[in-house]
């Protein structure tokens, strides 16, 4: 039989396997980091009307700059971090992880090597991978801080073009203070000088601030952003990215042409019209990840602090095991192949309440 490796398909792609967090079919699934909350249904009833409105020019190409949301996105990032953000500096995409793709295709790329400080965020190495760009995997410490030592020498050492900090970091939780990452970007500026990515993916879960105002004068800083999370529309696929304006012209370059449907942006418009209303539902999740802190701790476990909307908890002799014992409670939770460790995505009351007694459970079968 035909298999992958008997096609003429890249070198460094031998071998490799693709993203695939399972998609199982459990009652409480809390595993890939997504908002429990439907949208509500006003919001639906706007999406549809945006989208019949969108429907009747659908023979034409969408906006290819997607100046409308581009501008409402920067209004939501302005209105939320207090610093000004226009149109010339967001640039929107099929996700965070298109964005991340159309940043490693304009700064990376073959002959070129990005860098993450590990366990991190896996796409961030694939998106390299495929891009054609080498991947440095950077340190971090035991407790998954990131040592800012360390993480200078790594970058003077290998000089990469590209260097991503995840904040708050997926899949351990924990925030980078502001003076890491300022420390960072100045090595990588001295090294090389290269790009900077802030993946605030989870940022709108913090208790800290977002770093966006750090792009002012630091025209090699890029904060990206996504409405997966905190605007619980994973299935929207629209991400975006806060940076100078000559980094909106430079992705400009790879993008394919209308990348961005109509109905994308149509449905995300919708979206930023119910902000506040979407962040209310962060409020309560942010409230249930400090419940499941709480929980987890009082039960035995080992947390890492965390500023996401997932936490993870440990420790496991064997992580596979207890992931495995955990689903057949009906309750599927992450396994990011870190040694001990398992993460756990925030959802409603009542999923989070099915977790906590499968956990409680293990616990007492241990004893
Ligand atoms: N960055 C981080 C740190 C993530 O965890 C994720 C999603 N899991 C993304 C980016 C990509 O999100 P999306 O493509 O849905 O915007």
């Amino acid at each position: 039989m035909t298999g992958i490796d008997d096609l003429p398909v890249r070198d460094e792609l031998r071998g490799k396997s693709p993203y695939g967090a399972p998609q199982l079919d459990v009652p409480v699934r809390l595993n890939t980091n997504e908002n429990p909350y439907p949208l509500p249904e006003p919001l639906v009833e706007r999406i549809a009307e945006r989208v019949r409105e969108a429907a009747r020019d659908l023979n034409r190409y969408p906006d290819r700059d997607a100046v409308e949301l581009r501008t409402q996105l920067a209004k939501y990032l302005t209105d939320t971090s207090g610093h000004e953000v226009g149109l010339a500096n967001v640039w929107a995409a099929n996700g965070s992880n298109e964005v991340i793709q159309q940043l490693l295709q304009t700064f990376g790329g073959p002959g070129r090597t990005a860098i993450g400080f590990e366990p991190s965020y896996s796409m961030h190495g694939l998106i390299s991978r495929g891009t054609g760009t080498g991947w440095i995997s950077g340190p971090r410490r035991d407790d998954f801080t990131i040592d800012v030592e360390a993480a200078t020498k790594a970058i003077t050492e290998h000089r990469p073009d590209v260097v991503f900090i995840t904040t708050p970091n997926n899949p351990t939780g924990n925030a980078v203070p502001r003076e890491t990452v300022l420390a960072l970007y100045e090595a990588a500026q001295a090294a090389k000088p290269s790009m900077v990515v802030v993946d605030e993916a989870y940022i709108e879960f913090s208790h800290g601030d977002s770093l966006l105002p750090l792009i002012e004068g630091r025209p090699n800083l890029v904060v990206s952003r996504t409405m997966s999370k905190a605007f619980g529309a994973a299935g929207l696929r629209l991400g975006y990215l806060a940076a100078h304006p000559a980094v909106v012209d430079a992705v400009q370059l790879v993008r394919l042409p209308y990348h961005l449907s109509a109905v994308t942006q149509a449905t995300a418009l919708a979206a930023l019209e119910h902000t506040d209303t979407l962040l209310k539902y962060v409020e309560q999740l942010k409230s249930e990840r400090d419940r499941l802190v709480a929980e987890l701790r009082a039960t035995g476990y080992e947390v890492v602090e965390s500023d996401a909307n997932f936490v993870q908890f440990g420790r496991f002799e064997d992580s596979h095991t207890t992931w495995q014992k955990i689903l057949d409670r009906g309750v599927l939770v992450r396994d990011n192949g870190i040694p001990g460790w398992l993460r756990v995505s925030a959802g409603t009351p009542e999923e989070n309440d099915a977790f906590l007694d499968a956990v409680r459970e293990l616990k007492k079968e241990q004893s």
